[in-house]
């Protein structure tokens, strides 16, 4: 959220300026969907923040509700099947990531138990850190 607070609608006037905002996608409700290409997150109309304008020209603007992300409405997409298929293949790539990062350190801890006195071929990587939540 930005520096203006949002404004409180009724569902029809909220769907009626996003309709009249948004010039790139029509809204049928307000519980239709779209993904931010911004911060990446789904987000739905009923969702989305209606402030106004700063530069007192008392003009409406729709952003993101995510926190920090003011993308406007040429960032938002329909989400798609392929988008939303592209989106559970990052989760899964993610939680591998963690496998095999759990896998990997209990090799470690298997290797130095029984290949004492030999040379390790595979030298040990600096550990990746937390990378979660990196986008709050
Ligand atoms: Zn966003």
């Amino acid at each position: 959220m930005a520096l203006v607070s949002s404004i409180k609608l009724s569902d029809e006037e909220k769907l009626a300026i996003l309709q009249r905002l948004d010039q790139f996608r029509h809204w049928h409700s307000l519980d239709e969907k779209r993904y931010c290409l911004v911060c990446g997150e789904i987000i739905t109309g009923r969702e989305i923040h209606v402030i106004m304008g700063t530069r007192g020209n008392r003009s409406m603007r729709i952003i993101c509700p995510t926190k920090y992300c003011d993308a406007m409405p040429i960032e938002w997409v329909w989400p798609t099947d392929d988008l939303l298929i592209k989106i559970a293949m990052v989760e899964v790539e993610r939680n591998w990531l963690c496998l095999i990062m759990r896998v990997g350190r209990a090799m470690q801890s298997y290797g130095r138990k029984t290949t004492s006195g030999t040379i390790s071929r595979t030298r040990a990587k600096p550990p990746l850190g937390q990378r979660q939540h990196a986008e709050d």
